[in-house]
């Protein structure tokens, strides 16, 4: 099996590895860069895109991590992890890292603050059996995806949904996956198992 990193600098990392051992790979915490030369896929958690910013710069994990998201290592981001994957964030601090690994603009908080909270049930491509129960937690939005980059799920466009109404709220480029919600709190083991299977078919291929 594979082996799936999660960037433990901040935010839910334990949630993430249980999901991943869930869907049957290998996992490992990443906090050096001698750890994320050996994963073949990375999740970079939920928490707060800001100060995993920060930390990226204090471990000197930034260009390491730029230069394997380059080198297409397979990864996904759940909500900060999907604000840090962006190559563009609107209402972010303006020392905050862009890892430019998705084609994408997010919106931070993007929810509204007295809305700190949400919970929808979306369909999702790619997962046919059912949809998926997202909650979001001062989450982004997806304000604009651009290129190949792939809509998996947005919030449905009905009168509850408020302004988050057609909001894209999971993409898919390549190899890089990222969801502005955290199925790694929910128990539905769904979004990691595709993700495990995206880690699965790179290391199949560069294996050929
Ligand atoms: N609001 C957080 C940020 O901007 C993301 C919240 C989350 O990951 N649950 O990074």
């Amino acid at each position: 099996q594979p082996c799936v990193g999660v960037l433990a600098l901040q935010g839910d990392v334990r949630e993430h590895v249980a999901s991943l051992r869930a869907a049957g790979v290998r996992t490992m915490t990443v906090r050096r860069e001698s750890e994320l030369a050996t994963v073949d896929g990375l999740v970079i958690p939920g928490g707060e895109s800001t100060t995993m910013s920060r930390l990226l710069d204090t471990f000197d994990l930034l260009e390491p991590l730029r230069k394997r998201l380059a080198g297409g290592m397979p990864a996904y981001g759940s909500c900060a992890g999907m604000i840090l994957l962006a190559n563009e964030v609107l209402d972010g601090r303006e020392d905050q890292h862009q890892l430019g690994a998705l084609d994408i603009t997010v919106r931070r908080n993007a929810f509204g603050r007295q809305v700190d909270s949400f919970e929808e049930d979306l369909a999702f491509t790619g997962i046919d059996d059912g949809p998926v129960h997202a909650v979001f937690i001062r989450a982004p939005w997806v304000e604009s995806a651009r290129g190949d980059v792939e809509v998996l799920a947005a919030v449905p466009d009905t009168a509850a949904a408020g302004p988050a109404a057609g909001r894209i709220v999971a993409v898919r480029q390549g190899a890089v996956l990222a969801t502005a919600f955290h199925p790694e709190l929910t128990g539905d083991g769904r979004v990691h198992r595709l993700f495990a299977d995206i880690v699965r078919a790179a290391v199949s291929e560069d294996a050929a």
